[in-house]
This record gives structure tokens, C-alpha cells and sequence, in this order.
């Protein structure tokens, strides 16, 4: 990480008075609800209160909704500090509680995932039929030399193999390195090596978009110096002629003419803090650090927000539109959903091709009840205009979420309007790679505000402070922190203790990852962007997400970009770039108009010096805006770790 946070706190120029109240219905059949009135709340003030002061009773109850082999002797306790540990003396395997439990109930004969392909070709796999895959890639894993503890990198397309893949591998008590099947094999090589995998799992190849990915010949090229990787999993996606290495590459069909249907492997007991995985961030601010989580901490967090967050319940319908190669996959495609006995959608292509109305044809298609996506996705499809969600019957939806970027008012009121029917409650859900699970979210039952992540989630104690990590008071902005450690959260960054406690050190004592944000007065959060982001003008520090929320706001920008330029009278200058929605064109006409736009919605302070119209914006393979790619280029600058650059 290493921030430089050489300023005390921030200012904010975004005002927001919308406020949108859950219909009393929802509040009632809630699952947050039922669990407060357990605990003897009828309403979310006191309950939340309660759970900061009971958080160990709070986690050890959502601990008890799943399988433990053998129950954990303590809940917390602090090693070393800023180490920790979470449900020490318990034996426990979550993959377990994603498949074997649900054998034992109606949920075995019900469906996990419908699977769609870039090409349109789908299938479904009942809990029962996804067990059973994944009992054969363990044995076929088993029979490649994988024993517990082994790193196997997973370099493969959205296809219920890859579900599987993970689950196979945890199974086996092995920890997975998960890498997006869009990076090249530089970024590829670099994972494997770091994690030091001794088996890769892949495809001959896929389509994304329409366009054919070669995995294999990548994973080929990233294989020519990684000195850990003694076998190569292949499976088959499409009938393409791969290269395969005698001794080093094995089909998984053809391993499996030796695998009965009916092998089964046994969940490994593993310690409560065994590895899970090694998942590396997306880099949008420097180079990509391998964040570690551990079984049951990791388990207990993704079942718990999956369950209150999105307010699962059993007739629900599923979809979150993010890739497993991110950690939003991980926790919200695979483990919480699955834990949950959720129905879900996994969807390999993406959400323009072959026309901008993908995404809502699948949601209309499989009668989708909760979309969890991101801003870059809905700013993405916003430019396209409303014709085109306007197309779909997406009236099976009841719940929205968001998660990777701030997202800007506008863009959540044109999520609420055009997909919610305008009525529909959006989660947004701010977390990272490093906490595991959602830690400031609405739940159904909150009131939203547009642009505001709203209030941390039951336990979690968020704060905005200055650099000292003292509390900056209502409505002002500083950095974003936590105060004790979650059931989630990071254990380490692999191979890299001393980058850890960064993370606890930066600021005394505290948890902080890089974000400055503002809390009002209802305690309500709005992340302003990351600390490196943050532009300072004419003595005001300001968040990149405030100045690109109001232009935003404008009928005409799809999306904007703003970074801070040296300025010998000002100190900084803005700039931003700007993408214009369809039907509009870029001119000097429409610079004077929306710098004007900003000085009378906004303030003085927010107009742009420089504006400059773009067709798209450099950003991680995960969608994010890579503000330090974009500053590095407009300054002539090096433009440092591109590894994860979407080119
Ligand atoms: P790196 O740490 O390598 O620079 P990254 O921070 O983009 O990459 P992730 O863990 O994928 O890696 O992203 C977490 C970050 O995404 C958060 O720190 C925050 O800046 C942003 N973010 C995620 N969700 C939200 C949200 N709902 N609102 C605002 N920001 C969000
Ligand atoms: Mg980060």
C-alpha cells in the first residue's frame, strides 16, 4: 500500500437530500429483521448498538448456522497484533457447507447455477450434480499429486468447471489462487509464481464478447518460467486443437473416464485458520498484493452479508454479474451464495455483446430476483440510453446491489429507475479484496440515500478520522477506517507479513485501506474516492468521485474521469475526462455546457480547468477507473504495475 496521507482530512461539495424508505413489507419479512427480533430489537438503532458491544455473540451465532466438524474453543483473540485469529480449536471445511449439507435436504434436488455462455448455450446443475463435478475434480486433482496445503492457480472462463475447480481444491484442504481468464500470461506467470501453484487448472479457450481467448496457448506462454508447476489441468470448452505437454497436460474428460460418478472425496478437516486462498487485488492504486483468507472466518462473513445484505431467501433467483477471478466472485458467486442454498446465474460473456440488452435479457430470461453489479457495468450500459433495459421484463427483480467504484448518484437513480422498475432498493456495498465480505452497506430495511454506501454492517465499527486517527466529526471527510478485526478480513498478505501491518500501522491501531470518505449526520457513509485520488484545489482536498459525480449528473456524460494536474497558482488544477452517451457529440459547445452545468449544480470550486472528451478510460480488467494510468500518461510520467490494465 504505503499511502501517502500528507493531508489531515477532506472536503465534500456533494449534497444529497434524496432519501428512499423500504415499504413496510420488506422490513417485516426481512431476514435482518427476524434475526433482530431474536435478539429482542425492534428497531435497527438498538440492535445495532447491541451488536458493537456483542460482536463475538453476534458471529458466534452465524457461526452455529453452519457445519463444523468440531466446534471452535474461542471466538477471538489477537496473536500478535495487528495478527488475529477467529474460531481457533475448530475443525471445519466450507465447502462442507456449500455442497455436502445440502444433500441432506430438499436443496439437493435443487438448481445451483443456470449457466449461460458468451454464445448463448446454457446449462443447469442441481446442488446435486455440482457436488458430484466436484467430487471428480478433487480425485482428479488427488491424482495429479495435490494434497492439502498446495496452491493450484485457476486460470478459467465463467463456466461451472470453474466453480467446481475452487471447490475441488478446498475440498482437498489445497488453497487456490484464482486468475481472471482476461489477463495475459505476464500477469498470469507473476500470480502462479508468487503463489508458487504446483498445478494449473485452464481451458483450450473460450469466447468473451464474441472473440476467441486462447487460455491454453497463454497459460502455455506464463508456464515457460514457473518452476513450481509440475501439471496442467485442461477442460474442455470448445473443441479447439491445444497444445498439450506429455507428462505435464491432462484433459479432464479424459481423467475422468477413470473417475466414477460415484467417487466420493471427503471434505478435509481443516483448522479454522488453514488457508483458503491467495486472491491478489486488482491493482488499481500499485501493484497487486496477494491477500490471504482462511476457511471458517472467511465462511462465517460471506454466509452472514450474502444472507442479511441481499436478504436471500429460498425462492430467490441469483445473479451477481462480476467474474470469480475477483474477490467479489469468490464471495459472492461461490461461497456465500452456495452456503445459502442459493439458486444462482453464471454468465461467461459480457453485458454489451451481442447487444447492449444482454444483461436484461438473462435477467428476464431466468426470472433474476437479485442483481448484485457494478457502477462500471450500469455507467457502461447507461450510454446506450433507456431503450434497451425498456426492452425486458424485469419485473422478477426485488433486490439491487453495487460494489468496486463509488457510484455516482446519477448513475444509482438511472439503476433504480430503468432496472428497478423505480422502487427497488440498491445495496451499495463498499468492501475490498482485503476485508473478504461487505463491511458498509444498506440492509433491505435501511432507508438509501443515492451515492451513500450507507451505515456499516452489524459489528463493524467504521470511522472517518484525520491522520492522528482522530474522528473528524460529521460531515467532513478524512480516511476511512475500522476498528476491530471482522471474521473475514485478511490474515496476511502472502509472503509479505510486514505489508500487512501496513495496513494497522499507517494510521495507529486501526484497520485502513486506502479510501477517504464522509459520514452524515444519520451516520450515513459516502466513499469519496481513494486517498491517492484525492486533488487538492485552491486549498480544498477533493475526491475524484465528487468532481466525476457532477458531471455525472449531466443527461449527456456517460462517464468521467477526474485527476489533479500541478498548478503554480492553485497548487492542483482539474482535469477530467469525460465519454459522452450516445447520441451526443463532443464540441466546445458542450464543454461550456457542462462546465456550466457543474458550476451551478455543483459549486465554483468543482469546475474542471481542462475537460477533454474520450471514447473510454484506461481501467483494471475488473472495470475500475485507473486514475494513477491516467495522471501518469497526462504528466509524462512512468506509469508503474500495468499488469492489471485493461488494454
Ligand atoms: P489495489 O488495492 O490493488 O489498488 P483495488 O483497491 O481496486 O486495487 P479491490 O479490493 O478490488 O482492489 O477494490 C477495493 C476498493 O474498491 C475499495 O478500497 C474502494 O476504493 C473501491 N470500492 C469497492 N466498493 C465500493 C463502493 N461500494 N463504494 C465506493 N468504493 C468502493
Ligand atoms: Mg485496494
Amino acid at each position: 500500500m504505503g499511502n501517502n496521507l500528507n493531508f489531515e482530512d477532506t472536503d465534500t461539495i456533494l449534497t444529497e437530500d434524496r432519501l428512499f424508505s423500504p415499504p413496510s413489507d420488506v422490513v417485516e419479512n426481512a431476514n435482518i429483521t427476524a434475526y433482530m427480533r431474536s435478539k429482542g430489537f425492534n428497531d435497527y438503532e438498538s440492535f445495532y448498538q447491541w451488536s458493537l458491544e456483542n460482536r463475538f455473540e453476534f458471529w458466534e451465532d452465524m457461526a452455529k448456522e453452519l457445519h463444523w466438524f468440531e466446534p471452535w474453543t474461542k471466538t477471538f483473540e489477537w496473536t500478535e497484533k495487528p495478527f488475529f485469529k477467529w474460531f481457533t480449536g475448530g475443525k471445519f471445511n466450507i465447502v462442507y457447507n456449500c455442497l455436502d449439507r445440502h444433500l441432506e435436504s430438499e436443496t439437493r434436488h435443487k438448481v445451483a447455477f443456470y449457466w449461460e455462455g458468451d454464445d448463448g448455450s446454457n446449462r443447469t446443475l442441481t446442488y446435486e450434480q455440482l457436488y458430484v463435478l466436484t467430487n471428480r475434480m478433487a480425485k482428479a486433482l488427488q491424482n495429479l499429486g495435490i494434497q492439502k496445503g498446495d496452491r493450484v492457480a485457476i486460470y478459467m472462463p465463467a463456466i461451472p468447471e470453474q466453480v467446481a475447480a475452487l471447490l475441488a481444491v478446498a475440498r482437498l484442504g489445497a488453497v487456490h489462487t484464482v486468475i481472471f481468464g482476461g489477463f495475459a500470461a505476464n500477469a498470469l506467470r507473476e500470480r502462479i509464481n508468487d503463489a508458487g501453484a504446483k498445478v494449473v487448472i485452464t481451458a483450450d479457450g473460450n469466447y468473451r464478447g464474441g472473440k476467441h481467448i486462447q487460455l491454453k496457448k497463454i497459460t502455455d506462454e506464463a508456464l515457460e518460467e514457473t518452476p513450481t508447476v509440475e501439471k496442467v489441468l485442461v477442460v474442455r470448452r470448445l473443441d479447439s486443437e491445444v497444445n498439450m505437454q506429455e507428462g505435464r497436460d491432462f484433459y479432464l474428460d479424459e481423467l475422468f473416464q477413470e473417475i466414477p460418478e460415484d467417487t466420493v472425496v471427503p471434505c478435509e478437516p481443516m483448522d479454522s485458520e488453514d488457508l483458503l486462498y491467495i486472491l491478489y487485488t486488482s491493482g488499481s492504486t500499485g501493484k497487486p498484493k496477494g491477500v490471504v483468507h482462511v476457511q471458517a472466518g472467511y465462511a462465517v462473513g460471506t454466509y452472514t452479508t450474502t444472507k442479511f445484505v441481499f436478504d436471500m431467501k429460498p425462492e430467490d433467483v441469483y445473479w451477481c454479474s462480476a467474474d470469480i477471478g475477483w474477490v467479489t466472485g469468490h464471495s459472492y458467486i461461490v461461497y456465500g451464495p452456495l452456503m445459502n442454498g442459493a439458486t444462482s446465474v453464471l454468465f461467461e460473456g459480457t453485458p454489451s455483446y451481442p447487444a447492449p440488452d444482454r444483461w436484461w435479457s438473462i435477467i428476464e430470461k431466468f426470472k433474476v430476483s437479485i442483481f448484485y453489479s457494478s457502477p462500471t457495468g450500469i455507467r457502461g450500459l447507461m450510454r446506450f440510453g433507456e431503450e434497451w433495459p425498456a426492452k425486458h421484463d424485469l419485473s422478477s427483480l426485488r433486490v439491487l446491489g453495487s460494489v468496486g467504484e463509488p457510484i455516482n448518484p446519477e448513475a444509482w437513480m438511472w439503476y433504480r429507475r430503468n432496472i428497478g422498475h423505480d422502487e427497488l432498493p440498491i445495496m451499495d456495498t463498499w468492501w475490498q479484496t482485503e476485508t473478504g465480505a461487505i463491511l458498509i452497506s444498506p440492509t433491505v430495511i435501511l432507508p438509501l440515500k443515492p451515492g451513500s454506501a450507507s451505515r456499516p454492517f452489524p459489528t463493524i465499527e467504521a470511522d472517518i478520522v484525520d491522520k492522528n486517527g482522530k474522528a473528524v466529526g460529521e460531515n467532513k471527510g478524512g480516511f476511512l477506517i475500522v476498528r476491530h478485526p471482522w471474521p473475514s478480513q485478511m490474515r496476511t498478505i502472502y509472503r509479505d507479513p510486514a505489508r500487512y501491518q501496513t495496513y494497522w500501522d499507517t494510521i495507529p491501531d486501526v484497520y485502513f485501506a486506502g479510501d477517504a470518505a464522509t459520514r452524515d449526520q444519520d451516520g450515513y457513509f459516502r466513499v469519496q474516492g481513494r486517498v491517492d485520488d484525492v486533488i487538492k484545489v485552491s486549498g480544498h482536498r477533493l475526491g475524484s468521485m465528487e468532481i466525476e459525480s457532477s458531471l455525472v449528473s449531466h443527461p449527456a456524460v456517460a462517464e468521467a474521469a477526474a485527476i489533479g494536474k500541478p498548478d503554480e497558482v492553485k497548487g492542483e488544477h482539474v482535469k477530467v475526462f469525460v465519454i459522452l452517451k450516445d447520441g451526443h457529440e463532443a464540441s466546445d459547445e458542450m464543454e461550456k455546457t457542462l462546465k456550466l452545468h457543474v458550476r451551478t449544480n455543483v459549486g465554483p470550486l468543482a469546475v474542471p480547468d481542462e475537460l477533454e472528451f474520450v471514447s473510454s478510460l484506461p481501467k483494471t480488467r475488473s472495470g475500475k477507473i485507473m486514475r494513477r494510468v491516467i495522471r501518469a500518461r497526462e504528466l509524462g510520467e512512468p506509469v508503474g504495475d500495468t499488469s492489471t490494465l485493461d488494454a
